[in-house]
Order: structure tokens, then sequence, then C-alpha cells
């Protein structure tokens, strides 16, 4: 069987290998292939006219060449009546040479941000190569310091003033109402180097270390000048070396005070000895001083920042790609949808999300002068602080806590020592044991959260723990059980409980992943857009003040598109 196979496998070689030689004999006597050809299909190959110099009778306008219903005639629209132009005119000197349109500058970079065109030189480069940017800028070509300059002087001014009104005309036409928010934080990466930390702990310790070095400093010279019975200047060193941390005017002080010693010496050994402590003192101790000084009024209430861009901090990105959850210096970026359009934003420096919640909202209230009726948003922002703030503003918190899955979960449910899981009397503030055992109130402290928050704590005792025979599962105190009760926390929990189980707000809540996570998938994903350009928090907010309103463009034609289709 397998001897017939191999045969006929050699014989088709065979057959093969005649086939090629017969091949190549015809082309050796000069005979064509046979090409197999269609009827009426000629073999000829005939090229269209190509002719580079070829002139037009009418010279060609750019308009023709953009299609009636290219995106770029939609952004051109919506900023022709944006009344843009006045808006400018606010933050734009009169006099000197005739300047760039801002109208067009404006329509440059917003387009050019919707199309992955962000930095200056691409936008200067499309702008002569580019059909669509050509035609947006009616063929004018600024270069790209002109581009830098408008972008980091005017439009930074403006930026806010130019969405806001975007919004307001998006809410007039009927596309958002403002009254859902849904609202979502990402970190963008900023443009400065990954490895140009400065942390809030290095600099506390060297400047406690500094400390510790000038107290000694100003011991070891009191203690000299005691037993010399000296004084000198105004001030000696004793309210000096009083203190237990120096500012900059401390160590200034202190070098005057060694200044007039030193003039009043007269001893060539003991002058040396004092002018080279004053060197130190003034050559490094100073200078060390004002470095701390200057690093921790940059840190504020941060933990880090970046040395290439002080308004960055460094931040565990999600998107890290190679998974180690390194600390990049980046932003925080809080933004809010609705219908799919961005309503709002705001760039923050700390990195977690609850406490941009109250800042971003207030400020979305002074800019657009409503306030929505429901913020919907994730568990990271579902704190005592924020829904006390919403339920003030009377605003539907559909916000889950941080408990809220895990109080479904079976075992949760079925943990008899779980005091969620006990009866709670109100009205004559007690609990209810599994022991049957009742825990009273004692008393109530006052305390704050991480933000400064201020927040009421009600104490329970147990009546008597003793001889319980679940003690050991229930409590590891040695007395009697103690535990802790937020009267208010527990009652907004509650009513969260009850929004977030309604069949309106749970629709809302499903809404959520499609809203606002939309725009930072687009923005980051498909617009490629995770690192921002510029440095400073104030370029960063016109960079995303560009991005946002070109994703409100791209929208918009998205809606336009459906209605028509
Ligand atoms: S240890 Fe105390 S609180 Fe816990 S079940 Fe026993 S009696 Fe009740």
């Amino acid at each position: 069987m397998n001897e017939n196979k191999s045969e006929i496998s050699i014989n088709k070689m065979e057959e093969q290998a005649s086939l090629i030689l017969l091949s190549e004999n015809e082309q050796q006597a000069g005979t064509k292939p046979e090409r197999k050809s269609g009827k009426g299909v000629s073999d000829k190959v005939t090229y269209k006219p190509y002719d580079q110099s070829q002139q037009f009778l009418i010279p060609p306008s750019v308009d023709e060449l953009i299609p009636s219903d290219h995106l770029v005639r939609l952004v051109n629209k919506v900023i022709d009546e944006m009344g843009v132009e006045q808006l400018l005119r606010k933050y734009q000197a009169g006099g000197g040479a005739p300047r760039y349109h801002a109208v067009m500058m404006v329509k440059v970079f917003v387009y050019g941000y919707m199309t992955r065109v962000c930095s200056s030189r691409m936008l200067a480069k499309a702008l002569r190569e580019n059909v669509m940017f050509m035609w947006l800028s009616g063929n004018q070509k600024p270069d790209f310091r002109t581009l830098n300059d408008f972008r980091g002087k005017i439009l930074q001014e403006v930026m806010e003033e130019i969405f806001v009104t975007s919004v307001k005309m998006l809410a007039a036409a009927g596309y958002i109402k403002l009254e859902n928010y849904f609202e979502d934080g990402t970190k963008i990466e900023s443009a400065s180097g990954r490895y140009t930390f400065v942390w809030k702990k290095t600099v506390e310790k060297n400047d406690k270390k500094l400390d510790e070095k000038l107290r000694a400093y100003i011991k070891m010279a009191e203690q000299a000048w005691e037993d010399e019975n000296a004084e000198y200047g105004d001030k000696d060193l004793e309210e000096l070396g009083g203190k237990e941390t120096f500012s900059s005017e401390d160590v200034q002080e202190l070098a005057g005070v060694l200044r007039q010693r030193l003039e009043a010496l007269e001893d060539e050994k003991a002058k040396k000895k004092l002018s080279k402590e004053l060197k130190t003192v003034e050559q490094e101790y100073l200078p060390r001083k004002e470095k701390y000084e200057a690093s921790k009024e940059i840190l504020g209430e941060r933990n880090s920042y970046s040395k290439t861009d002080a308004d960055a901090t460094f931040m565990r990105m999600k998107e890290d790609h190679i998974g180690n959850g390194q600390l990049k210096p980046a932003y925080n970026v809080q933004a809010g949808t609705e219908n799919g359009f961005v309503v709002g934003y705001d760039i923050f420096q700390n990195p977690g999300d609850t406490r941009t919640l109250k800042p971003h909202l207030e400020r979305q209230a002074g800019r657009l002068g409503v306030r929505p009726k429901a913020v919907i948003t994730d568990a990271g922002y579902g704190s005592e602080e924020n829904y006390v703030y919403l339920e003030e503003q009377e605003t539907v918190a559909v916000i889950k806590y941080n408990t809220y899955h895990k109080e479904k979960s079976k075992k949760w449910k079925e943990d008899k020592f779980r005091t969620e899981n006990w009866e709670y009397n109100a009205e004559e503030k007690y609990y209810v044991c599994p022991n049957g055992k009742k825990l009273t109130y004692r008393e109530s402290r006052e305390d704050t959260t991480g933000s400064g928050f201020p927040i009421q704590i009600d104490r329970y005792e147990c009546e008597s723990c003793e001889g319980c025979p679940m003690k050991s599962e229930c409590t590891k105190a040695q007395g009697n059980r103690v535990i802790d009760r937020n009267e208010r926390l527990f009652r907004l929990k509650t009513k969260a409980k009850e929004v977030l189980q309604d069949e309106e707000y749970s629709k809302l809540r499903k809404q959520r992943s499609v809203e606002v996570e939309t725009v930072f998938g687009q923005i980051k994903g498909n617009q490629g857009f995770r690192r921002f350009l510029l440095r400073g928090i104030e370029k960063v907010s016109t960079e995303w003040g560009l991005l946002s309103l070109g994703y409100n463009m791209k929208q918009l034609f998205r809606l336009k598109n459906k209605k028509a289709g």
C-alpha cells in the first residue's frame, strides 16, 4: 500500500518536472506562453494620461476638495456659530501688526486635537500639506511658534469660556438637558520625565536632618561663647537655640550673629574657625533650607511633584503597560457627560477621586448656572462628605458606597457577628447580639475624616460578654465588645441603597459605563492621547478643553449622521 503511494508521488513529480522543462524550451524557442484572455479583452497595457505640468483652465478651489458631509465642515460651522471672536477679543490687546484670525486658530487647534495632530510643529506641517487644515485656515500658514504662543497665551485664558459656550449651545439645541451628570476620572501622564520625582517624605526627612545640624551647631556655639562670656549683636544665639525647627529667616539671622561676632574677634585662629563656620551656614545650610521651603510650598497637600513639571503629581497609572503599577508624573482629569457629550471637566493634582467631586461640581455650577438633578458615578466617590454635600444641594446621589456589593453576598448576610446583621433599636439606642445581650449607647465623640470633614461616632458597649460561648468568634477585646456607629453615614448609605435599587436610577447607573468611560476610551484609546504635550496645570487644562470640544463635535457629527441616515 505504502509502496504504491510513493510510486504515485514519484510519477507526479516527474510529470511536473517535464512541464517546467517544456515551458523553458518554449521560451528558448521564442514562443510566447499562451495567455488566456476573455472575449473582447485586449492584452495591451494602457495608462491614464499623466502630465505633472498640466495647466488648469480654472484653478481648483480647496473647498471643492472637501466633501460636503466631512467632519471638518461641522467643526468650522460650530466654531463660527460660537461667537469665539467676541470671547477672544477680551484677551487680545489691540495694536501691532495684523495677526492671524483667532477664530481660524481655534478651528485649527480643535480639529488638530481631534485628528491626533496636536503638537504645534505637526500642526504647522499640516497647514502646509493637509487639505483639511488648508481649508480651515483659508490657506494661511502660521508657523509653529505662532501656534504655540496662541495656545499657551490666548487660548489658555479663554478655553474654559469657549467650552462652556459650546455646552450651553448643545443645551439650547436640545442635545443635553443638564439634568444627569455622569462623572468619572482618569489619569493622564504629564509631559515631564518619569524620573524627576521630589517626594514629600524625603524633603521632610532632609529638612529634619538639617534642623538637627543647626540645633547641634547653635548648642555648640552657645557653649563656646558662654565659656568666653561673650555676647554679640542685638540678638545672641540664645533665642535661636531654643528653637526645634528653623526657617530660612532663622538661618539668615544666625549668619548675621556669626558675622557680628567675626567682626569683633581679634584672635586670628578664632577668626579663621568662625569664618569657616559662617561659610557653611551661608553657603550650605541657607540654600538647603530655602530649597526645602520651596519644595514644601510646591508640594502643598501633595506627597510628590515632578522637577520638570511642578504641577504634576506622581500617581499610580492603571494602564501601565508593564503592569508593575509604576508611579508616573500625571494629572487627575475629572469629567462629566450627558447624552455622550462632555459637559464639564477639571484637572486635579491629587490622585484620588473622592475629594474631587465637591470642588468639581461647585465649579460646574458656577460655569453653567445650574446644578444637575442627579450625579451618577462609581463607588470611588461614595464618601460621607460627598453624600452630605449632594443632599445639601438636593442632588440625587446615584453612587455606590464601598461595601454595597459585599453586603449582598451570602457570606456577609450569614455572618452573625456583623453588627449590620444585628437587631437595632433606634429609639432606645441599643443593639442585640447573637447571645441575646444588649449593647447600649455609651458616648459620642467628634472626629474628622482624612479631608478634615467633621463626623460623629457613637459608641455602644455590651452589657456583659463574660462567659459568652461565642466570644472568641465575636471579639478580640479582653472585656465587653464595643462597637462604633456613625448614625449619619448609616442613614446616607440606606438612602443611597434605596436610590440604587430604584428602577429609574438603576437605568442611569447602567448607563454610566457607556457615558463618561466612552469619552476616556475614545480620547486615550482611539485618539492615542495618553500624555499631555504641555506642562503646568493651566496648559494641561487647555489641552483637555480642546480634546473635550473635539470629542463633542464628533458626537454631534455622529448624532446628525444617525438622524440623517
Ligand atoms: S461576645 Fe459579647 S457581644 Fe459578642 S455575642 Fe457574646 S455577649 Fe454578645
